[in-house]
């Protein structure tokens, strides 16, 4: 086991410092070639498999720039609302290429997945009579399944048992037997059931799990699934010292589990919904330094804040920090690092190793390209930022302006009755 401590930057340290003269800090940095080479692997990892298809999970990044350059290799999109879906529509995927895995859906979003031809993934078995009723009978039927205790889940995700999402193993098989009897001919399974999960065993015995379900439901019930989709949550290492997932190692243990699970059967097809795992490296909340305080313990109050970023805040994570241009020197004063919302959990990090920090120092906060911006608000009035993307010949793009006043004002752009009366 190695012991990092340091993170690459996407970029030298002074590209990044010239480009923090030039761009209002805070700001998110994406590695487009980053991006790229992790779609690939991906696909690599999986090439054994039959009409392997990511679907890039749309709420891990939701911007269009980052979805045209996943739709460029070969990647769907996995949506969960109505603008998300708006989203890979504008970005130009189309039919099969979007699936649509919510939960709690009103009519109007199952309607809007139904008009693009999107693959619908049921959350419930009598979401099949709701969207028959709203929508029209689907002619692809495939329902997420929870396996309650036949698995364990892990930290972020929860229990399965205790998981609002999917249906029971009854429930499932009952689901397929009332689409099976009113004509539809073409199923899929879906399941997602760990999240930033590393461990590949952990990972093959999902897939396995599914694998087992989808050889039980074709000899109990002779349907031939034309797709399992076995979700996302393939981790990345938030820590220095924690090594990547092995894909390739991953690819051949899942392919172990088909072989053995499914070889006898006509090949079906293999999804994955991925978010993190692409874009979750290659994004980069860059912020300076604005003031140093030291009462109890130091403290390093930053320009960024929960709501530019909350997994800190929301579960506890780490996320990496680096201090441009001071690599070299020694991490001899613990920091916790805060932004400036009137909240105590407003931290990126907590008695964290860092070199003195000075008001203007700029700050890296690594492997913030999945659910980072995308789980931003504006409490506080804290306007959004803006998103970068590092070009592989090494331009600058901007992607997303950063929110103004304006922006902020916008909602209340409304007849004021109250006010004139
Ligand atoms: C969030 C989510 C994903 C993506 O998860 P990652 O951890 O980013 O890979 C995929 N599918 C569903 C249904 C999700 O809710």
């Amino acid at each position: 086991m190695s012991h990092a401590t340091t993170k690459p930057l996407p970029c030298s340290a002074q590209r990044l410092a010239a480009i923090a003269d030039e761009v209002p800090t805070p700001f998110y940095l994406y590695d487009e070639q980053g991006i790229r080479a992790a779609a690939r692997a991906l696909l690599a990892a999986f090439a054994w498999a039959p009409r392997y298809t990511q679907y890039f999970a749309v709420k891990a990044t939701p911007t269009p720039r980052i979805l045209q350059i996943l739709r460029e290799e070969g990647s769907g999109a996995d949506c969960s609302s109505l603008p998300e879906l708006r989203l890979a529509e504008r970005t130009g995927f189309v039919g099969e290429q979007i699936c649509f895995t919510s939960n709690n859906t009103p009519a109007d979003e199952f309607a809007a997945a139904h008009a693009l031809g999107a693959i619908i993934n049921l959350d419930d078995v009598g979401h099949l009579a709701f969207v028959q009723r709203h929508v029209g009978l689907p002619d692809l039927v495939s329902f997420r399944y929870n396996p309650g205790q036949l698995a364990t889940g892990n930290a972020i995700i929860g229990q399965p048992e205790r998981s609002k999402f999917g249906v029971t193993k009854a429930q499932l098989f009952e689901g397929y037997r009332m689409a099976q009897a009113q004509g539809v001919r073409r199923f899929g399974l879906h399941a997602m059931l760990v999240s930033n999960e590393r461990e590949i065993a952990n990972l093959v015995a999902t897939a396995r799990l599914l694998f087992e379900l989808a050889a039980e439901i074709a000899q109990r019930l002779k349907i031939q699934l034309e797709f399992i989709n076995i979700g996302g949550g393939i981790g990345i290492p938030y820590h220095p010292d924690e090594p990547p997932v092995d894909l390739a190692a991953l690819g051949d243990g899942i392919r172990r589990a088909y072989d053995e699970t499914l070889g006898h059967l006509p090949p079906i097809a293999l999804f994955t919904e991925c978010g993190r795992a692409i874009t979750g490296p290659h994004g980069y909340l860059v912020t300076r330094v604005r003031h140093v305080k030291a009462t109890y313990r130091h403290y390093a109050g930053v320009d960024a804040t929960m709501a530019d970023l909350m997994r800190p805040a929301l579960y506890d994570a780490y996320h990496h920090i680096s201090v441009v241009g001071r690599e070299q020197e020694a991490a001899d004063r613990r920091y916790d690092v805060t932004g400036s919302l009137c909240e105590n959990n407003d931290k990126f990090a907590v008695d964290r190793a860092l070199p003195r920090l000075e008001r203007g120092d700029l700050l890296v906060i690594h492997d913030a390209g999945a659910h980072g911006r995308a789980m931003g608000f504006n409490y506080n009035g804290k306007l959004r930022p803006a998103e970068l993307l590092l070009r592989p010949n090494g331009d600058l793009t901007l992607i997303r302006r950063a929110e103004t006043l304006a922006d902020y004002f916008a909602t209340l752009d409304v007849e004021a009755d109250f006010a004139r009366g």
